[in-house]
Parts: structure tokens; C-alpha cells; sequence
């Protein structure tokens, strides 16, 4: 099993270690035929995308696209945004969303949430609720309704490593995500998609995609993981988006 994309990497436009060619060049080595570059959203306060970035973002992947396009690469500006409200508000603005050409959307610790209230619920009793039996039906129920009303305000590609941090109704999530095209991610760099939840989200007919997360070059395309579980779970090919078929 073999991959034809990878469509989550990060480069030193939020922690990632390489630049936007660095990436391409790496997943021309590993032989594939897409990649995408999709750095953390602008609200995350460590290494979010700053927003002045982005139109230097797309003239960098212009330009390369130009340069390799005899190459047999195709290139793609993505970000991977943050979830920051309970309502399903993401750091994704009108003006953000045209110029990239692929939303990924994952929950992530060190966001700054868009209020207070959300902020108490999202990214401070969401980690302490953890470990504690005590209100952690409530926030699972209100994480996963923050990923669906999410992804019925905007157009997400993808919902990245989805349970990975924060817990999810997996089965719900997969069913909504399939009614708006949304795949899951099996992610090659966190735990999530587990064996067994990929098992929960296979009895929808949502998608998936397997993907490395890279924060460096070398490891684009690196997604061993990932097709680990996917065989494990006995995902069938054609449910899997950037799959090699042939
Ligand atoms: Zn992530
Ligand atoms: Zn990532």
C-alpha cells in the first residue's frame, strides 16, 4: 500500500524545520505526485501562521509550481487551522480561506480561543477533564458538536490525527464528516486514528486520508504508521482518498 500524497506538512512558517521547497524536493524522493503544505492556523500563540505570511506562502508555491512543473509534482497551500470556540469557530477568516486550496482542521493545545467562556471549556478544562471521570461526558459531547458545527460553516478537507488530544464521538463525527465530504485523518505522526477507531468510523461511509504530519523534510511521505493501522483496520482502498490504486 502505498500513498500518492502527503497532505499534512509543516515548514518554518509555523515549528516545522524545512522550507516550502525543502518539502517538495522531499516528496519528490519519496516518489510522490502531490503534496501539500499546511502549516498550524494564526491563532495558535506558539506556532500559528502569521497572517502577513500567507500571500508570501502562495507566491512561494506559485513560483515553485512553475519550477517543478515539469517535475511531475503538484504542490498545494494549505493550513491546518485551529478549532477556537465551542460554536464551531475556526482561525480561518473569508480572506485566509481564498487563498489556500486545501483545509485541514485538528484541535490543538496553546490556542487562543475567540472568548473567555470558550476558553475555560476548550483549553483549560479540556486538559485538566482528562483524567477525571467527572464532567468528561459533557466535554467529549461538546468537542464533537465544536467539530461538526466546524464543519458545516466551513469547507474542511480534512480533520487531522481526529481524537488525538481531545476525545471525540468518533461514530458521530464520521457520519457528519461524511455528509459534508470531510475525510479523517489516519495520522502517521499521533496515535489517532487508533486501530479501533478507525474500526468505529469504517461503519459510516466517511473517507480517509493517511498522512505524515511532518515537521521536517525527511519525513514526508513517511507514513509506515499510518498504513500500519489502516491494513490492521481493514480499511478497504477506495475509502481511502490519497491511496495508490493500481
Ligand atoms: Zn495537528
Ligand atoms: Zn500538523
Amino acid at each position: 500500500m502505498r500513498i500518492i500524497g502527503d497532505y499534512h506538512t509543516h515548514t518554518i512558517y509555523s515549528h516545522g524545520t524545512g522550507t516550502i521547497r525543502d518539502n517538495v524536493e522531499a516528496a519528490l524522493n519519496k516518489g510522490l505526485k502531490e503534496v501539500a503544505i499546511c502549516d498550524h492556523g494564526p491563532k495558535h500563540y506558539l506556532y500559528g501562521i502569521k497572517k502577513k505570511d500567507i500571500s508570501k506562502m502562495r507566491e512561494e508555491v506559485e513560483r515553485l509550481k512553475e519550477e517543478y512543473e515539469d517535475r511531475g509534482i503538484k504542490i498545494l497551500l494549505g493550513v491546518e487551522a485551529n478549532i477556537i470556540g465551542f460554536d464551531g469557530t475556526i482561525d480561518v477568516d473569508e480572506k485566509l480561506l481564498k487563498e489556500i486550496d486545501i483545509l485541514l482542521l485538528g484541535y490543538h493545545y496553546g490556542v487562543t480561543p475567540n472568548s473567555i467562556m470558550n476558553g475555560l471549556g476548550m483549553y483549560i478544562l479540556n486538559p485538566i477533564s482528562k483524567g477525571l471521570p467527572l464532567g468528561r461526558k459533557s466535554s467529549l459531547e461538546l468537542n464533537t458538536k465544536a467539530f461538526i458545527k466546524a464543519i458545516n460553516k466551513y469547507p474542511v478537507d480534512l480533520i487531522t490525527h481526529p481524537g488525538s488530544k481531545v476525545k471525540l464521538d468518533i461514530k458521530e463525527l464520521a457520519r457528519e464528516a461524511y455528509k459534508h465530504g470531510t475525510a479523517l485523518e489516519i495520522n502517521s505522526s499521533h496515535s489517532q486514528l487508533s486501530v479501533d477507531n478507525i474500526k468505529i468510523a469504517l461503519e459510516e461511509k466517511v473517507e480517509f486520508m493517511i498522512n505524515s504530519d511532518a515537521h521536517k523534510p525527511e519525513d514526508v511521505g513517511n507514513v509506515e504508521e499510518g498504513i500500519k493501522r489502516a491494513i490492521e483496520a481493514e480499511v478497504p482502498l477506495q475509502r481511502i482518498r490519497n491511496i495508490l490504486r493500481n
